[in-house]
């Protein structure tokens, strides 16, 4: 216990002085750093990096003294809330965060934000619209666990806004470890900006990404490969002159890649192939900040307003000229990428449990590739595989109907 005082101490001496609260309210933010000076056995997640209960404080201290310098009057709260004596003790403020980090006890999770209210929504989907924005996982449904609907500290805080816990990721994941350790002190950067505006009040800048992160492990090839962890380039698989255009000498930003290896579950795919480069800059496109890059197996297909003899042929298209009609694999270069599950849902149809959508990582119609098949590359742009409307039929992994193959080219894009 004396431990934990002295701890508790020293953590909020260097925090700034708390501004003055707005009239009527005890703060502007809350924010509880979960499992911090827990008086139970609830001493959260333990991962191969790290542990939750010396996570979420260097989260919570961080946006906590961002704000506090901006002029934002903020309580910085613990797992204390939980003793008997605390019970009673009610925050009246705009905006409440409790903070956590996942650790599921079977397979990969992600991040996620659990809430009690619907009047809460809008604030959680805000941070998680942001977060998604440079997390390169996976984001888990709202209120994925029990514990995040009915978590114990909502009663704690009375909101003009609304109070929402975060799972910023899942720390047992060594990926996901790999990615969050070095970027902990940013994330309480970007909680502050969030937090800053969604009160609009002390202006708090969005955080400059960290790119060059301490690499908590060796750089060691093998050791790569066997945590799935951020590529340092493609697999020795492709033709010499693809591999030196997306070389890092080449320019592509390999420091910026996430291995997605849950896409492999696409049939076609070739395994550890998918990447997401997030936070790009110096693209064509000034709001594009992102891109993927896999290799799948190669298939062609004239669906679209020209005529083929395939049985599966279908002459719409989802994306369309301007004028409405269709596009003409003849003349225009497109390749396809498989429905999401709503849109499958959408056509009476039901996509494999477990398969990602590809819309969840910002794949949308329109946008731009290039595909490289032996000597030739081509620059095409994406629409939609539309599917037969056929009802009660199931989707095989690659989206579509069982004996429709994932038709694209090798690409990356
Ligand atoms: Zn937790």
């Amino acid at each position: 216990m004396a431990k934990q005082k002295n701890r508790r101490r020293k953590a909020t001496a260097t925090l700034p002085k708390n501004p003055r609260p707005p009239a009527g309210l005890d703060a502007d933010v809350f924010i509880q750093a979960g499992h911090e000076n827990t008086p139970d056995n609830k001493t959260g997640g333990e991962g191969p990096l790290g542990n939750e209960i010396d996570w979420t404080p260097i989260v919570a201290d961080e946006a906590t003294r961002i704000l506090r310098q901006a002029g934002v009057s903020t309580i910085r709260e613990d797992a204390s809330l939980k003793r008997p004596e605390r019970q009673n003790e009610r925050f009246r403020v705009r905006i409440a965060v409790f903070l956590h980090f996942d650790d599921p006890d079977g397979g990969e999770t992600g991040a996620s934000v659990g809430f009690k209210g619907s009047s809460d929504e809008p604030a959680a989907t805000a941070w998680k619209k942001l977060y998604s924005k440079f997390f390169p996982f996976p984001f888990m449904r709202d209120n994925f666990t029990p514990d995040e609907a009915g978590y114990y500290g909502f009663k704690f805080t009375v909101t003009t806004d609304a109070e929402f816990l975060i799972e910023f990721g899942d720390l047992g994941s060594l990926r996901q470890a790999r990615w969050m350790k070095p970027r902990l002190k940013w994330m309480g950067e970007l909680l502050a900006h969030f937090l800053s505006q969604r009160i609009s009040k002390g202006n708090v800048p969005l955080p400059d990404f960290p790119t060059d992160v301490t690499d908590p492990h060796s750089d060691s090839e093998e050791e790569l490969h066997d945590l799935h962890v951020v590529p340092r380039s493609l697999p020795k698989r492709l033709p010499d002159y693809a591999a030196q255009k997306l070389s890092a000498v080449a320019g592509v930003p390999w420091e910026k890649a996430a291995a997605m290896p849950q896409y492999n579950v696409y049939k076609g795919i070739m395994p550890d192939s998918f990447c997401v480069f997030q936070n790009l800059n110096g693209m064509p496109l000034s709001d594009v900040v992102s891109a993927v890059i896999y290799e799948t197996k190669f298939a062609i297909d004239s669906d679209g307003s020209s005529d083929a003899s395939d049985p599966d042929h279908q002459n719409k298209t989802s994306l369309r000229h301007a004028d409405g009609s269709s596009l003409d694999a003849r003349t225009e270069s497109f390749g396809v990428i498989p429905l999401d599950r709503a849109e499958a849902a959408a056509e009476g149809l039901q996509k494999l449990a477990g398969v990602p959508d590809f819309g969840g990582i910002g794949l949308r119609l329109g946008d731009i590739g290039i595909a490289f098949w032996k000597n030739a590359s081509a620059v095409f742009v994406l629409w939609r595989q539309r599917t037969a409307k056929r009802s009660g039929r199931r989707l095989d992994q690659n989206g579509g109907p069982s004996r429709h193959r994932f038709r694209s080219t090798q690409r990356w894009f």
